[in-house]
């Protein structure tokens, strides 16, 4: 059997292509934008003719995976954990809808928050839009989870969710792969009223949506993600779940010695639960991300059994897991490697030498010095970086498109001047229609559109943007002499803050488009044509 050494996200990308996979939707976000990478990268996945183009936003690419399953065709949408609030409309929907074609949908979460706003845990979706959920523990399973999640999806017409976190996403292992499957045929869903949801069939689907959640239950209690393992030490039982079952087993080298409840699939399997706690003294929940199942298990009043787990103390309440937090939960030593090497150090992050943004926030900059400070609200990308030292140039950073629509409200509320930072890619995933709301109250606000002509923070995708700025701007309905284009460069330093002083004082809506490639991109372009022309 051909083995691969493969990355956790890489490993769900290879489990889609050798399942059947005709599509993935994704816009990029750590930890997930591996995944779609891979399947661009994939000769596999070009021979089949799998779709796997970047959507504007989680929304749009939920949406079209939707579509391409109501063709009877297996599809994936993937996206960060916060990215599922942006697509949390469809994803809802979808669970009312259900599936024809197979339809996986992949959140990456982010415990620890190494690159994200919050570290939201997913599975409260999977269980809100009442669908079946996987969560692997390891690279294998990430692999198995995929053919064994569409199959999922179509044996009970429904969206299954796969849940990941940043170390299994972002580590590698060996990971053994089956005979490839073909795609499905096209098939229309034999119910034509299936996905409208009037909202007569929405009571109609909504009904057998809950009539499912016996049989999701019943494959749970009988699905290879979850697994019981006695041990003889029944002074403690302990549930692990997911890649938290890893992190536990790092510490039993030579097997647990307590009886182990292996949680990977949901919902919950509550023979499995009933079984441990009645085996055992008291229960121990490892979970990557929130209390989710300790909740559940505990219930409202807390009193009849000892649980220990995030809620007690005995696991940090915030945080990613790793096997010395597991080690300490047990009552373990911690074993710890050799000390930090002296020339390791901290490295805070900060935008790239010569990167664009350094000029537009430096002319940004010097026009404000003349205001008070606190008026620039912005957006998610590397430009936010603008808030650390030496810029200090940006007040606010909440979620994608936020700025523009924050600065509006600030203005609505009589603050002059409201400046909005947003990048290219950040604008057509959810500037645009914060900027329409702008319009049409003519809100007097400056957008600054930072445009590095890619996605440059997850590692230069391709912006849904890409030449098209000034059109949707005016198509949008700002006045055509107040989008303005500027190009961020030194030399250009006294015309950009020129050009901005006069923006600010428009008593309406105004862009300024400030458009300088991406260092990073311009290097890989540059020796990409430098190879193309030996
Ligand atoms: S990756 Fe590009 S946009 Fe981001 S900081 Fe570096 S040069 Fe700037």
């Amino acid at each position: 059997m051909k083995r691969m050494l493969l990355l956790g996200d890489e490993a769900i990308a290879q489990g889609a292509i050798d399942a059947g996979l005709s599509g993935v939707y994704a816009y990029p976000g750590t930890p997930s934008t591996e995944i779609t990478e891979y399947i661009q990268r994939s000769k596999a996945a070009r021979e089949r003719g799998v779709h796997s183009d970047w959507s504007a936003n989680e929304k749009t690419a939920m949406e079209a995976a939707l579509g391409m399953s109501y063709a009877g065709k297996r599809a994936m949408a993937c996206m960060k954990h916060v990215g599922l609030n942006v697509a949390a409309d469809g994803f809802i929907n979808a669970g009312i809808t259900g599936a024809n074609g197979g339809l996986i949908v992949v959140a990456a979460d982010d415990p620890s928050m190494h690159s994200s706003q919050n570290e939201q845990d997913s599975r409260f979706y999977g269980k809100f839009a009442l669908i079946p959920m996987i969560e692997p523990a390891d690279q294998q399973e990430a692999y198995h989870a995929m053919s064994y999640g569409f199959d999922l999806s179509e044996k009970f017409g429904t969206p299954v969710l796969v849940r990941i976190t940043t170390r299994l996403a972002h580590s590698r292992s060996g990971v053994e792969l089956r005979e490839p499957r073909d795609a499905n045929a096209l098939t229309l869903p034999q119910d034509k009223r299936q996905f409208v949801l009037l909202p007569s069939i929405a009571r109609r689907n909504y009904q057998s949506l809950l009539g499912k959640q016996a049989g999701f239950e019943e494959d749970s209690e009988q699905s290879p993600f979850n697994s019981y393992t006695e041990g003889p030490d029944r002074t403690l039982g302990i549930i692990a779940c997911g890649i938290a079952h890893n992190y536990l087993m790092e510490n039993f080298q030579d097997g647990c010695p307590h009886p182990v409840l292996k949680i990977g699939q949901y919902p919950a399997p509550r023979n499995m639960i009933r079984t441990i706690l009645k085996s055992c003294d008291k229960v121990l929940i490892l979970e990557d991300g929130a209390p989710f199942l300790e909740e559940q298990i505990r219930g409202l009043l807390d009193e009849s059994y000892a649980i220990l787990g995030r809620l007690d103390g005995t696991v940090p309440r915030a945080g990613e897991l790793n096997p010395n937090i597991v080690a300490t939960a047990l009552g373990r030593t911690v074993e710890t490697g050799k000390p930090k090497a002296e020339i390791v150090k901290p490295r805070p992050p900060e935008l790239c030498p010569g990167c664009p943004h350094i000029d537009s926030y430096n002319a940004l900059n010097e026009v404000l010095r003349e205001l008070e400070p606190g008026r620039v609200f912005s957006d998610i990308g590397c430009y936010t970086l603008g808030a650390l030292e030496p810029f200090n140039a940006i007040n606010t950073c909440v979620d994608m498109g936020a700025s523009i629509t924050m600065a509006k409200g600030a203005a609505d509320a009589g603050l002059f001047p409201a400046v909005a930072v947003i990048g290219d890619s950040t604008f057509t995933h959810s500037g645009m229609t914060g900027l329409l709301d702008a319009i049409i109250e003519n809100s007097p606000i400056t957008v600054m559109i930072v445009d590095n002509e890619t996605t440059g923070m997850t590692g230069g995708q391709t912006s849904s943007a890409r030449g098209k700025l000034e059109d949707i701007c005016i198509g949008l309905g700002v006045p055509k002499d107040h989008v303005r284009v500027v190009e961020p460069l030194k030399k250009n330093h006294d015309d950009n803050m020129r050009v901005i002083k006069e923006e600010l004082y428009y008593e309406g809506v105004s862009v300024i488009i400030e458009r300088r490639e991406c260092i990073q991109t311009l290097k890989i372009s540059k020796m990409l044509e430098k190879e193309a022309a030996k």
